[in-house]
């Protein structure tokens, strides 16, 4: 008999041991089936010993033994592990959050759908001519699946509308049958030519990291916006997909994987190459899941989730736009896409590359101290596109038409009157921030949150932001009964009004999440917005990043400042990022780009540092003002959160795990204090901050802490965030 130690998806930092015969060929990695309590789960072998320190008696034996995939590797096993240790996570959340749905269920995987079909040996022998000339579809498929071997059922789709009938006519005939395989797509030789040749910054960049090929580095791509950072990381794949390898691409956010899929696509029109990202079904997921575990996928482009893809050929990791918050998981398993990439590079023996216009100041940092090698590509790739230029326009002083200042409004009609496209960039969505009582100063509050109610006019209804909470608008003030209610501030909406009053003829386009919760809404706007069809478009941050959008010659930011004088030490960071990445969209083609930036402070630095598009300055800056603060690059963060629906309770538990906590460990524990969101969705958050000088240090008292925390029970809801963004 020998003993698993099985991982399970229970919120309990330890392995739970269950017996097999000597006989069943188990490997660590696989999925098994247990009963736990009364119920039944899935867990994956984490370690096989052939002794257990429960009592025979006590030892059950494990139910089934799951052959629908194969087990996981030994390579992602490591890496689940080192993140489990990293973020002092129990290690059965980790392993079975990392696996697609369908696998974390108490049954095999059912093959609903055959993977695809493929010729039989009476379909191999024939020949299209054999085929009446008018069958084109069937001539088409027959060839198709010549040329392919096997075909998946939606690509046979594709081939024609009535190729699905053909398909049915030769599984008839006995030509076609169901496949188990996807074809391993034929490696084509990597197309050269027609590419335009690269610019020496990016020529350089590439032979570099080609250099570097076999072995772990760390490379930061620090290239301005448009500079082609992009075609860099194409150039390198190509190197990777000629020598059988594959490469794992992550970018932040959902919305830029179908561009840069096409982008990829039309480059490696041969190579299987799958996405993963929350917005695919399960089965979708699962499918492309296995084909990079099967080694057929050879790009695997996607999300931070897509970082524990299992790729047994892995000799590439790309991280585009890496300073991006949206690479750090902001609940369960906190865990950093970027920070983990790296740590998997290294595992693998690949070398890693982080790009970005505004790297992380600890990516920047750490090149500045040789852990990372910095290649930089300091122009736009396109000759004739200049960087935009940017201006300030001093709010302080300026009359403003609802929000908007006379400069801002002139230069959007003169791109009107050229014919060209602007631009208008407002963090928030909805029509206003708030509803105000201008009598008594009431305003709208989320009972469940500290936040405010935003209003959408046009649903008549105030909305929060943080949990979805929504009420009518108020006919009449709750507090003093004034009937003068009014919204106050800016939001998406009310520029869209404000703009339409003062340009009738403009085509103006809102996009923010609420104009495009359908589907297919965001692709067909960003589609209307590349043909021209749009003259303003008004947009959140979901425009700012990635989109290269040709006619586009104006960016106007109509209220930046609320970062500036923020309690986060990482806000100016962000919003430094942030408009730099919209100034990014003017001008990226021949046309001359210009930014406006309506502020309170054009003097402040972080104004000043984008007017001569000076991230270096400006990560100087900071870099010194972190210095001497003590913060992060210069010591090593991790909360002890806790919330609970009294504030107190939270705060008790935090100043027990105060008293528990391990001594002899050079690190510092502040006292607990409320979140700077103290309340969301009607919990009372607190948190507990620790900092040390060294990583390891901290990584200890971690490690000895999180026992006592696991210990200590209570009603509270509690987690460890290493490396926290939010606070
Ligand atoms: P980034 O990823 O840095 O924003 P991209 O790779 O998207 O930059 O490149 C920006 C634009 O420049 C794209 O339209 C791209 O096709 C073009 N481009 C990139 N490299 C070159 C080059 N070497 N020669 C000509 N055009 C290029
Ligand atoms: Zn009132
Ligand atoms: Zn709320």
């Amino acid at each position: 008999m020998k003993i698993l130690r099985v991982a399970l998806d229970v919120p309990l930092d330890t392995l739970f041991d269950y017996s097999a015969a000597d006989q069943d060929n188990i490997a660590i990695g696989d999925r098994v089936l247990v009963s736990f309590g009364r119920r039944q789960m899935v867990g994956v072998v984490a370690e096989i010993s052939d002794h257990s320190d429960l009592s025979p008696g006590r030892i059950k034996p494990v139910l089934q033994v799951f052959r629908d995939t194969p087990p996981l590797s030994e390579e992602i096993f490591h890496l689940l592990r080192f993140c489990a240790d990293y973020y002092h996570h129990p290690l059965g959340e980790v392993v079975l959050n990392a696996l697609p749905v369908p696998l974390r269920q108490t049954k095999p995987v059912a093959r609903t759908n055959p993977t695809g079909y493929r010729l039989t040996e009476a379909g191999l022998a024939l020949e299209a001519d054999a085929l009446p000339t008018r069958a084109i579809v069937k001539r088409k498929l027959l060839q198709s699946l010549k040329q392919a071997g096997t075909l998946a059922r939606n690509d046979i789709a594709g081939l024609s509308p009535s190729a699905l009938q053909a398909l049915r006519e030769f599984i008839a005939q006995g030509w076609a049958a169901e496949s188990d395989e996807i074809a391993e797509p034929v490696l084509a030789p990597v197309k050269t030519d027609g590419l335009p040749p690269l610019t020496p910054p990016q020529e350089q960049a590439v032979t570099a990291i080609l250099s570097g090929q076999d072995h772990f580095q760390v490379w930061l791509l620090y290239g301005i916006t448009g500079s082609g950072k992009t075609e860099v990381y194409l150039r390198v794949i190509a190197q990777v997909l000629q020598r059988g390898g594959q490469a794992l691409v992550l970018v932040p956010e959902i919305n830029l994987t179908p561009q840069l899929e096409s982008r990829f696509r039309a480059r490696f029109p041969d190579t299987c190459q799958v996405s993963l990202h929350s917005r695919l079904s399960a089965g979708e997921r699962l499918r492309n899941w296995s084909l990079a575990q099967s080694g057929k996928a050879k790009i695997v482009l996607g999300t931070r989730l897509a970082l524990f893809t299992p790729m047994p050929k892995l000799k590439l990791i790309v991280v585009d736009e890496e300073h991006d918050g949206s690479f750090k998981q902001q609940d369960g398993l906190r865990y950093s896409a970027r920070d983990m990439a790296i740590a998997r590079g290294k595992q693998a023996g690949t070398p890693v590359i982080l790009g970005s216009a505004t790297p992380a100041l600890e990516t920047w940092y750490n090149a500045s101290i040789g852990r990372y090698q910095k290649l930089e590509l300091p122009a736009r790739a396109i000759a004739e596109a200049a960087l935009p230029a940017i201006h300030c326009i001093d709010i302080s002083r300026a009359k403003l038409v609802d929000g908007l200042s006379d400069s801002l409004i002139d230069a959007l009609r003169v791109r009107l009157e050229r014919g060209e496209q602007s631009l208008v960039f407002i963090n928030r969505r909805g029509y206003a921030p708030v509803m105000r009582c201008g009598q008594c100063g009431w305003v709208s509050t989320c009972h469940r949150c500290s936040s405010r109610l935003v209003v959408h006019l046009r649903e008549k209804r105030l909305r929060c932001h943080h949990c979805g909470h929504e009420s009518r608008i108020p006919p009449t003030c709750p507090d003093c009964g004034n009937a003068d209610l009014a919204p106050l501030g800016q939001g998406t909406q009310r520029l869209e009004d404000t703009l339409g009053n003062l340009f009738p003829a403009a085509r103006i386009l809102r996009v923010d999440r609420d104009s495009t919760r359908r589907k297919q809404a965001l692709p067909e706007m960003l589609e209307r917005i590349h043909a021209a069809e749009v003259d303003i478009v008004i947009g959140t941050q979901l425009l700012a990043k990635g989109h290269d959008f040709k006619k586009l010659t104006l960016v106007g930011v109509v209220n930046a400042d609320g970062a500036l004088y923020s309690s986060d030490f990482r806000a100016s960071e962000r919003l430094f990022a942030q408009l730099m990445q919209v100034a990014g969209r003017a001008g990226r083609d021949t046309l001359p780009g210009e930014v406006l930036i309506q502020t309170q402070f054009p003097t402040h630095p972080l104004f000043q540092a984008l007017i001569r598009h000076d991230y270096p300055g400006f990560a100087e800056t900071l870099l010194t003002e972190r210095k001497q603060a003590e913060f992060p690059p210069f010591c090593h963060q991790a909360l002890l959160r806790a919330e609970a629906p009294q504030v107190e309770t939270a705060l008790a538990f935090l100043r027990k795990a105060q008293g528990v906590a391990p001594r002899d460990f050079d690190v510092s524990l502040f006292d607990p204090v409320p979140a700077q969101m103290a309340r969301l969705a009607g919990m009372e958050r607190a948190h507990l901050l620790v900092q040390a000088t060294s990583r390891g240090a901290l990584q200890a008292f971690l490690s000895a802490w999180n026992k006592s925390l696991f210990s200590m029970g209570g009603n509270v809801r509690w987690s460890l965030d290493v490396d926290p963004l939010e606070f």
